[in-house]
C-alpha cells in the first residue's frame, strides 16, 4: 500500500532532497528477505509477504528523530533494517510502513586505550572494527559467526553472542553505553561506565530489544589486548561426558575462550572426516601463555578422566580459519528443494540432556540429517544447537519442512521448560510463542513498550508485541 500523501510529504520535509523514500517494487521486495531460511525459500519462490510500503535508505543517524517523529504522528511502522543477517525474521516489516535502512551511513570510531573503549557508529560493520582493531593490537572479544555480515547496531538490537564467549561473554557483558533515538524522537544517552548503581541498569533494556523500542545509533564497547591461544580437540565417549566436562570446567571457575561439543552427527563435519564417529570437544584457552597452559592442562585432566583422548590442535586450528563460512547453508538453501535450519536454545544441566535426546528424535524425520551441539557454557547450563539439513523435492515443500521444524522445536522446548532462544532472537520465527515463553514477564515488556512507543510503531509484530 502506498504511503499516504501526507506522510510522504511530511518524511521528504525532515530530509536531505537526495535520500529518497522508495516506494519502487524492487526495493520493497528486497527488504521483505533476511537471512532466515523460511525467507530466503519466499525470495526463491518469489513471494514477498512482509513487504514495507517504503524505504528510506538513511545517510546520517542525525536524520533518525525526524522520520520517527513523522511515523508516531501518523501511526505508521518503523522497522530498521542494517545488514539483515538476522537467521529469524527481525527485520522484516510484518505490518508494512517504513523500513528505515542504516546499512549505508557512513561509521567512523574512536578507540580510549586508557578506558580500553571503543565508541563507533551503530552502522559499522563488526569485521571491517574488529580488522581495524587488530592492527593496533586490540580485539572486540566479539566473534559471532556473521561478524562480517553484521553491523554494531544490530548486536546490541538482537542481544548477540559470539563464538569467543566464555571467555569475553555476550554482547551484554562487553557494552558499556549507547546512544538511542525513542519513538518519539528523543535522543538518549545511556552513559558508559564500569558500573552504576542509580537506579535499575537501563542499559540493559534496549539490548535484544529487536528494533521494537528505539533506533540505537552509536555505541561503546570495550576492547581486549590480542593474547597468545592454546588449541585442541578431545575424541568423547559420549555427549554426556562432554557435558559433564562442559558443567565442571565452569564450576570450578575455568575461562577457556573457546568450547564447542559436537555430537557424533556434527563431529563428523567439525573433523571435515565422514568416518569419524564419537563426540568430539573443540578447546581453546587464551591469556598471558602460562596461563593459557595451564586451564589447557585442567581441561585435558577433565577430559581424559572422562575418557577423553586428545587429537591435538589441527582440528581445531582449521575451524578457526573457516569459522565465518557460511557455504554448506547457503548452497544448500541456494538449490532446488534444499533446506537448512540452525535453532539454537538454552537449558539448565537438570534438563539439558533430555532435551537433546528429545530433539534429536522428534526433528529425525524431518531432515536429513541432525546436528547438534553446545557452545556458549554457564555455570547452570548452556546453550545447544540443532543444525537441519535437507532435500525436499521442491521449494514449496522445503518451506513447509522449515515451518515444522520450528513449530516442532519451539514446542518441545515450551514442554521441557527451556529457553527458545540463545541469542539469535524472537523475531517472526519465535514472535508466536514469545508470551508463552517470557510468562508474567511479558507484561514488563508490554509495558514498556507502551511507554516508550505510545503509537506502537518500532517493528510491530515481533517479541509477541
Ligand atoms: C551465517 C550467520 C551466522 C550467525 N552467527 C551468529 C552468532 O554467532 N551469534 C549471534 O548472536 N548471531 C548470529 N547470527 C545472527 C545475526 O548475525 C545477528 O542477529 C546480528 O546481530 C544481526 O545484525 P545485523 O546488523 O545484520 O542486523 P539486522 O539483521 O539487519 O537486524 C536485526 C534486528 O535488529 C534491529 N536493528 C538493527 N540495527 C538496529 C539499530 N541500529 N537500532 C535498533 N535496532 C536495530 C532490526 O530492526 C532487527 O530487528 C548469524 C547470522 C548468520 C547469517
Amino acid at each position: 500500500m502506498p504511503l499516504a500523501s501526507e506522510v510522504l510529504q511530511a518524511l521528504r520535509l525532515g530530509l536531505p532532497e537526495d535520500v529518497r523514500v522508495d516506494q519502487s517494487v524492487e526495493t520493497r521486495a528486497a527488504s521483505s528477505h533476511d537471512t532466515w531460511p523460511v525467507a530466503t525459500k519466499l525470495a526463491a519462490l518469489d513471494e514477498h509477504p512482509y513487504q514495507a510500503d517504503a524505504v528510506v535508505r538513511l545517510e546520517s543517524f542525525d536524520q533518525v528523530p525526524s522520520v520517527l517523529r513523522v511515523a508516531s504522528q501518523f501511526a505508521v511502522p518503523v522497522t530498521v533494517r542494517a545488514l539483515a543477517s538476522s537467521v529469524t525474521g527481525q527485520p522484516l516489516p510484518v505490518h508494512g510502513g517504513i523500513v528505515v535502512d542504516v546499512s549505508a551511513i557512513p561509521a567512523t570510531f574512536e578507540v580510549n586505550e586508557q578506558n580500553m573503549t571503543v565508541t563507533v557508529t551503530a552502522s559499522m560493520n563488526g569485521g571491517e572494527l574488529e580488522d581495524c582493531l587488530a592492527k593496533r593490537g586490540l580485539t572486540l572479544g566479539h566473534s559471532p559467526q556473521s561478524l562480517y555480515r553484521s553491523t554494531v547496531g544490530g548486536w546490541i538490537a538482537t542481544l548477540a553472542t559470539g563464538q569467543f564467549s566464555s571467555f569475553y561473554g555476550g554482547i551484554e557483558d562487553l557494552v558499556t553505553g549507547y546512544v538511542v533515538v525513542l519513538a518519539t524522537g528523543e535522543v538518549v544517552e545511556l552513559k558508559a561506565s564500569p558500573r552504576a548503581a542509580m537506579g535499575p541498569d537501563l542499559r540493559q533494556l534496549f539490548i535484544g530489544s529487536e528494533g521494537t523500542l528505539g533506533v540505537i545509533t552509536s555505541v561503546t564497547l570495550k576492547v581486549f589486548p590480542v593474547q597468545p591461544m592454546c588449541l585442541t580437540a578431545f575424541a568423547l565417549p559420549s555427549v554426556e561426558a562432554g557435558l559433564e566436562i562442559l558443567r565442571e570446567q565452569a564450576l570450578v571457575g575455568l575461562r577457556p575462550m573457546l568450547l564447542r561439543l559436537y555430537d557424533a552427527d556434527e563431529a563428523r563435519h567439525a573433523m571435515v572426516d565422514p568416518e569419524f564417529a564419537s563426540p568430539v570437544l573443540f578447546t581453546g584457552t587464551c591469556g598471558p601463555q602460562a596461563l593459557a597452559d595451564v586451564q589447557m592442562s585442567l581441561l585435558t585432566d577433565m577430559a581424559t578422566k572422562r575418557g577423553g583422548r586428545d587429537l591435538g590442535p589441527d582440528s581445531v586450528q582449521a575451524w578457526m580459519g573457516r569459522r565465518f563460512d557460511f557455504s554448506t547453508v547457503e548452497n544448500l538453501l541456494a538449490s532446488e528443494g534444499g533446506y537448512a535450519e540452525t535453532i539454537e536454545v538454552a537449558h539448565n544441566w537438570d534438563g539439558i540432556q533430555q532435551l537433546y535426546h528429545e530433539l534429536k528424535q522428534v526433528l529425525a524425520p524431518l531432515a536429513d540429517e541432525v546436528l547438534s551441539h553446545f557452545s556458549h557454557v554457564y555455570t547452570q547450563g548452556t546453550s545447544m544447537y540443532m543444525i537441519l539439513l535437507g532435500k525436499a523435492p521442491s521449494n514449496r515443500e522445503a518451506l513447509e519442512r522449515l515451518r515444522t521444524i520450528w513449530s516442532t522445536t519451539m514446542q518441545v522446548c515450551l514442554d521441557n521448560g527451556a529457553e527458545l532462544s540463545h541469542h539469535h532472537g524472537g523475531g517472526l520465527a519465535r514472535s508466536p510463542y514469545s508470551r508463552r515463553s517470557l510468562g508474567s514477564a511479558h507484561l514488563v515488556l508490554e509495558k514498556v513498550k507502551a511507554a516508550l512507543d505510545p503509537a506502537g510503531i518500532l517493528n510491530p509484530g515481533k517479541l509477541g508485541l
